[in-house]
């Protein structure tokens, strides 16, 4: 394992750290108490190749990889973890089926356009009753003359609201079970019969969530992702991708709280002293320190695999699992740190607080990070 980021990646994570403070950091106070994402971020953001770095130049994106993807999820969530909660979704779930098993026509329809900031993408997977327990989905599609017919709901979908396409999993044919009953859609917004709901959110407020609703949605056949009746493996290998994803956010958050703490206790004074010089802060600092580092060796590394096209599924779980609940410890460190401004609604702390939590939810929970990781070491 090569230990160093090369020219490129230490290029790339400079010219991100640069535009998420001048040109994300001023959005964020409005973002988060109008709950509405900074849409023109995406082709913003796109022209300058930074929406989705990992995908080859060709389709527009930056040639880096998951590296790539890795230094712009954690630079950005540095900043505004709601923020890099719509971005993960572009460059991720919405995108890499697509990207491995599409055709030639939804490239240049969809996935280019997404890529570029054109279009914005959603996914849609859990539902009401179907959150962790992907099989339990009732979404079907049926097939119809023009293609399929969608019926059926999603719950807590991110960029819901201002999606122009969602990638949809739906049973083509339930008496296969989930390996080989689920397929993957792409659903136009302006697909007669789609509807969504907003929901409104604790914590991620400058990203938007939605209930989404399929009321005989048709799509046509050629909106179909690779082959029917293999959503779930293409789900698998999305998720393993995401998870690391979502563990350099974490990454991003911790520093963010950690420069933050490190900053304020040495500014503020009790019994005559900054509280960093009392023993008891420095040592949360330290632990927090030391916890950031080991986490960001995992998330790295399983980005590493991924990008010499090995298999990470523990990795990633693992990078998931530790790097999300070391995030929510520093978050709370920097509150404790903090004392009673962290609470102040103009606090960042708070922010950092509140959004950290989910962490340990989103793109399967900790329990579930521990089965997969159970699973990967033999236990069956
Ligand atoms: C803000 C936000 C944005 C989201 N964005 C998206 C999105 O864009 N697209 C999408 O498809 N989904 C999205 N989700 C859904 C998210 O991925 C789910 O919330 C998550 O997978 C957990 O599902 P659940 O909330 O239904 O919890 P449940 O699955 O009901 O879990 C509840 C609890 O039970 C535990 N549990 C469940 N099964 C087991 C088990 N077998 N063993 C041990 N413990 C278990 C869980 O670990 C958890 O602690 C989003 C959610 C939120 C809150």
């Amino acid at each position: 394992m090569d230990f160093e980021f090369n020219e490129e990646q230490k290029m790339f994570r400079e010219a991100i750290r640069d535009f998420a403070e001048k040109d994300i950091a001023p959005l964020v106070n409005d973002a988060e108490e109008k709950e509405r994402f900074p849409a023109h971020l995406f082709p913003h953001m796109g022209q300058l190749g930074y929406l989705c770095p990992k995908y080859p130049a060709e389709l527009g994106g930056g040639g880096l990889g998951k590296m790539g993807d890795c230094i712009l999820v954690e630079e950005v969530a540095r900043v505004c973890v709601g923020i890099s909660a719509a971005l993960i979704i572009q460059s991720g779930l919405a995108t890499a089926a697509m990207f491995a098993h599409g055709r030639e026509e939804q490239k240049k329809k969809y996935l280019m356009p997404a890529i570029t900031g054109k279009k914005i993408g959603a996914f849609g997977l859990t539902e009401a009753n179907a959150g962790s327990d992907v099989a339990a989905i009732q979404t079907t599609a049926t097939k119809s003359g023009k293609g399929y017919t969608l019926n059926g709901s999603k719950m807590f979908i991110t960029n819901g609201p201002i999606a122009d396409y969602v990638v949809v999993a739906a049973y083509t044919d339930k008496s296969k079970g989930a390996k080989g009953g689920i397929s993957l859609f792409i659903l136009d917004k302006e697909t007669p019969g789609y509807t969504f709901r907003p929901m409104v959110k604790v914590c991620f407020r400058s990203s938007e969530t939605a209930e989404l609703s399929f009321d005989n949605c048709t799509v046509p056949a050629e909106n179909l992702i690779g082959e029917e009746g293999r959503g779930f493996p293409y789900i698998v290998e999305t998720l393993a991708d995401g998870r690391i994803s979502h563990a350099a956010r974490s990454l991003g958050l911790a520093q963010a709280a950690l420069e933050a703490s490190l900053k304020y206790s040495q500014e503020r004074v009790q019994f005559g002293q900054p509280i960093a010089k009392f023993q008891a802060t420095s040592f949360k600092l330290a632990r927090m320190a030391m916890e950031l580092e080991a986490a960001r060796w995992l998330v790295y590394h399983a980005a590493w695999l991924i990008d010499r096209g090995e298999s990470c599924l523990k990795e990633a779980s693992m990078a998931k699992l530790f790097a999300s609940e070391m995030a929510v410890k520093a978050a709370n460190e920097a509150m404790q740190i903090h004392g009673g401004y962290a609470f102040m609604m103009d606090s960042a702390i708070q922010r950092y607080f509140r959004d950290s939590r989910l962490f340990t939810i989103t793109e399967g929970t900790s329990e579930i990070q521990q089965m997969v990781i159970a699973r990967e070491i033999g236990l069956r």
